[in-house]
């Protein structure tokens, strides 16, 4: 049976080849698609004519909560500076465009998620109300 052999080993030979070739040509980009984590909905919220304007909004309690500062990004279009709620993981960011000089804010497309705290003890509001 030595027709069954020469034509296993000719199939494997021509595997082997084609693997090579392969290799050889480059593969096409395919852009890799990130996990839905990265895929946050920023949706835009107001403008301002300057930097300090946006930041204050942002730091006087803006929604009613404290925000810390994240990173910067820097694009072709312009620079985000991005700000995480200090009790949830919602973000927002200030957008500052090339093209111009005024200052937005985006703000990501989720709701606050804050766990309350039950344990602790509310504070006592006797303020010794006397009749
Ligand atoms: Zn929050």
């Amino acid at each position: 049976m030595s027709d069954t052999e020469s034509s296993s080993t000719s199939i494997l030979v021509t595997q082997r080849n084609e693997e090579d070739t392969e290799n050889d040509i480059e593969i096409e980009e395919i852009p890799v698609k990130k996990a839905r984590k990265a895929s946050r909905v920023y949706n835009h919220h107001a403008d301002f004519e300057t930097y300090n304007q946006a930041l204050d909004m942002i730091k006087n309690k803006f929604e009613g909560y404290s925000w810390a500062a994240k990173e910067k990004q820097k694009s072709t279009i312009g620079d985000k500076e991005f700000f995480k709620c200090s009790s949830c993981d919602k973000r927002l960011y200030i957008f500052k465009p090339n093209t111009n000089s005024s200052e937005s804010i985006f703000v990501e497309e989720e709701e606050h998620v804050h766990i309350p705290k039950t344990r602790g003890v509310p504070e006592q509001t006797n303020n010794g109300i006397k009749t």
